[in-house]
């Protein structure tokens, strides 16, 4: 199919892939509508994306060449053990973990950078409404204006207002739990020594109810460290959980840095609660953990991608990923599709479970790690491969599955 215009609502991970994708395949006129004003390469944090899947996604060219990225080969899980081990915890397993880690803002700017000329990205522009208009949509801005396009891409997040016509039924469901988040200048390790760290490895500091991923990520001024710890909140469901971020970086309430001084201070080896130590107040920020489902991609002239269509709870390790796969599968249907009606029914073919069954092995693997957690330091070997296993539940690996074709 050749030619037709194309909104793109949101200018995040998602929204540059779709923008990208839409204009390689083929469409006249791309614009992406972005509510943010200023930059969005700001919002720096870590995540990772699995080899197999940013392999995958190069070789279709939804994942640019020259994205900084940090190597990690291996995850090791770790227990505090007053007894015998050192100040690092008691390391209880390590596992493969092929996978990359990304700093959010220079992998945006990469994909930003990779966007066509022709794609016209509007910042600034608030999307309040959209609607199916039979052989068009239409988008409905802030100021009041209407603007018609063949086609709109919801890339608009977790409070997607695409996926409000798309699919009014779905909305975000609250795990119980909570993650705090932060990263800081890796040089700042050297105040604390080597400690037991490879360059190569994430480290799981596990306890009873909730676990902390730590590792190396790229960033604009060289390695930082990364971290996100996972845990019920203190006096659940006070909180003002209605927003994914409630408590922007600096603005962390007393009684959640409390909250998580104490887990750190009760539960962590004594080397890992200085590693969470080094990060700066500013550089500290709370999420609850949401998921969501839909139950259909597309209707009409609408369609939904990255978060907007599914939000996987963080321990699938895999929401990039699955946003830059959606850019791939939208971009084959439209090459395959001589109408529009082809090209919305090839990417809801492609895309409607691969969604759904991501959302379901991040629950497993939140109960597990968080909700219901095992035993950890009484567990030999056998037993922490066999819990893992029953957490897959028949996924070969967490990182999101292969595109099928
Ligand atoms: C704690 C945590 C850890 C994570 N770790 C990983 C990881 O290790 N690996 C991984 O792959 N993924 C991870 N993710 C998930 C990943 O960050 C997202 O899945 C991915 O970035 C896709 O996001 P998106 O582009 O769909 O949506 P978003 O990044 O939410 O972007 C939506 C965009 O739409 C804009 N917008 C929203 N509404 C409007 C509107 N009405 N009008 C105009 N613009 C609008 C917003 O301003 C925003 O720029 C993690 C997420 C969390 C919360």
């Amino acid at each position: 199919m050749q030619g037709g215009t194309v909104a793109v609502v949101g200018g995040s991970i998602a929204g540059c892939a779709l923008a990208s994708a839409a204009a390689r395949a083929g469409a006249d006129r791309v614009v992406v509508l972005e509510r943010t004003r200023g930059r969005l390469a700001d919002r720096g944090l870590g995540l990772c994306v699995h080899d197999g899947r940013a392999a995958e996604l190069a070789a279709t060219g939804a994942l640019p060449e020259g994205i900084a990225a940090h190597r990690l080969t291996r995850r090791r899980w770790v227990v505090r053990d007053d007894s015998a081990a050192g100040p690092s915890g008691r390391l209880f397993w390590e596992q493969p973990f092929p996978f990359h880690s990304y700093h959010w803002g220079l992998l945006w700017r990469g994909l930003r950078e990779a966007t066509p000329a022709s794609v016209l990205y509007r910042q600034g522009v608030v999307v309040s409404g959209v609607a199916d208009a039979g052989e068009r949509a239409e988008v409905r801005l802030a100021d009041g204006t209407t603007e018609p396009f063949d086609l709109v891409v919801g890339a608009d997040g977790y409070r997607s207002v695409v996926r409000e016509a798309v699919c009014p039924e779905s909305r975000p469901s609250y795990a119980g739990y909570v993650c705090w988040r932060g990263n800081f200048d890796a040089r700042r390790l050297d105040a604390l020594g080597d400690g037991d760290w490879p360059a190569d490895a994430v480290t799981t500091v596990c306890f009873t109810g909730g676990s902390c991923v730590v590792y190396r990520i790229p960033g604009p001024d060289g390695p930082r460290v990364n971290w996100v710890l996972y845990a019920l909140p203190p006096q659940a469901g006070r909180l003002p959980f209605d927003d994914p971020t409630s408590f922007p970086p600096g603005r962390v309430t007393e009684e959640l840095t409390a909250h998580l001084g104490a887990l750190l201070e009760r539960e962590f080896p004594p080397y890992w609660a200085k590693v969470i130590g080094l990060t700066e107040p500013a550089d500290t920020f709370v999420q609850p953990i949401y998921d969501l489902e839909t139950a259909r991609t597309t209707a009409g002239r609408l369609l939904l991608a990255g978060d907007a269509a599914t939000v996987v709870r963080p321990h699938n390790t895999s929401g990039a990923a699955k946003a830059l796969q959606d850019a791939t599968a939208f971009e084959e249907a439209w090459r395959r599709s001589g109408t529009w009606a082809e090209l919305l029914h090839a990417y809801q073919a492609a895309r409607g479970a691969a969604g759904r069954e991501m959302v379901a092995l991040a629950r497993r693997l939140g109960r597990g790690q968080v909700e219901q957690t095992p035993a950890w330091a009484t567990m030999d070997h056998r037993e922490v491969q066999s819990w893992w296993q029953a957490l897959l539940g028949g996924a070969s690996d967490i990182g999101g599955q292969a595109l099928r074709r």
